[in-house]
């Protein structure tokens, strides 16, 4: 394995590979860059194809969590962990503790949370070895689902992207597509409701469906047909590559926001959205704000403090589209470019 000359090797600071014959770990850590603050990703437990998959998959999420640290303004490095689960997906207290000893014996250097595959209890596990982790129970300091700023990011994400496009101070009468009614999902139709935006929603879970036409009068679409749909505003909130060849030409949308990890399947998609004068806002900047609340958690600052950070999301959001039109490049390239000048200027400090 050529580490080293891999695409997805972009300057790691360290690469960290563990290995517990006892209690049958097998992790890596990453750490990509550490600019800006102590490295933090969360932990992934997941049964990759092979050991070549899973070492790409911690090198491009660590670089993805620098850019989504940057962006967020939130004195933090980007870093990430996965653990190889077996075929049974066999996740012991005794695993989760050699990892905290891991974790530990970089001395802060990474700071780990809940990720694919790992949840609270998890890292409450990993918080009996080390201290240098997230998301713990909030009986342990934790601050709770992050959802809830991630869903207000979300949010003052698009009221930027409304104002830039038609100059509105408020979301009256928009019509909005959300798809999935989760954590995130339903917590933003509740924020979308309360300015009057016209929600369209779609889940493969009834219920949830049920509970926003009853709360939120939102019409329902069916999970097949949302790619048909004509609205103002997408915000996919269920999971990552909405965006691909098969889904592009169809969309009728004005502006995409949401929550949803890597909405874009390709670089290319995103350009293409540009060309077609379609908003799209990155979603590692616009679903920041979980990302605000654990970085608070971390240094312990209050919602006082934290909520208005949450909000300037808004601010992150209309930089970059601004900077896409004015230089003519995509989205994702002007969030890269604020995210690399960021770090830039700051190694000229130290
Ligand atoms: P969740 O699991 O609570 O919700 C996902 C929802 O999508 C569920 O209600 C599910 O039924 C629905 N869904 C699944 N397949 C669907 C389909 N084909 N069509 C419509 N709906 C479908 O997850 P969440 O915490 O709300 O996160 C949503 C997305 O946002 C995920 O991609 C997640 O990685 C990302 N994200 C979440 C946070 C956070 O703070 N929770 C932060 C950043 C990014």
């Amino acid at each position: 394995m050529d580490i080293f000359n891999s695409a997805q090797y972009s300057n790691h600071e360290r690469i960290i590979f563990i290995n517990n014959c006892q209690v049958g770990l097998k992790a890596i850590i990453a750490i990509h860059d550490r600019t800006l603050g102590p490295a933090l990703g969360g932990c992934r437990f997941w049964n990759y194809r092979d050991e070549e998959e899973g070492l790409y998959d911690v090198l491009r999420l660590s670089k993805g969590m620098t850019y989504k640290a940057a962006l967020a303004n939130v004195n933090l490095g980007g870093g990430k962990a996965i653990i190889f689960a077996d075929s049974q997906n066999k996740k012991t207290p005794q695993i989760m503790h050699a990892m905290g000893t891991a974790i530990n014996e970089l001395k802060g250097e990474y700071i780990t949370g809940p990720d694919i595959g790992t949840g609270v209890k998890d890292m409450t596990i990993i918080h009996e070895k080390t201290p240098y982790v997230i998301g713990v129970d909030e009986a342990y300091g934790g601050y709770g689902d992050p959802a809830r700023s991630t869903s207000l990011g979300v949010f003052m994400g698009i009221k930027a992207a409304v104002q830039y496009k038609w100059g509105a101070s408020d979301l009256k009468g928009i019509r909005i597509l959300i798809q999935g009614l989760g954590h995130v999902g339903m917590n933003l139709c509740n924020h979308l409701h309360g300015e009057k935006a016209t929600l369209i929603v779609s889940d493969i879970d009834s219920i949830k469906v049920q509970e926003a036409q009853k709360k939120y009068q939102a019409i329902s679409v069916e999970p097949e047909k949302v790619y048909d749909v004509e609205a103002d505003i997408f915000s996919p909130c269920a999971f990552g590559a909405v965006i691909n060849d098969n889904t592009i030409s169809k969309l009728n949308f004005s502006i995409i926001a949401g929550g949803a990890n890597n909405q874009l399947e390709y670089n290319k998609h995103g350009k293409h959205l540009f060309e077609n004068e379609i908003i799209y806002l990155p979603d590692y900047v616009v679903n920041g704000g979980g990302l605000i609340q654990v970085a608070a958690e971390w240094y312990k600052e209050p919602y006082e403090v934290y909520g208005p950070k949450v909000k300037k999301v808004y601010d992150s959001c209309l930089n970059i589209i601004k900077k896409s039109y004015n230089e003519n490049i995509d989205t994702n390239q002007a969030a890269n470019l604020i995210a690399e000048k960021k770090i830039s200027e700051q190694q000229k400090i130290i």
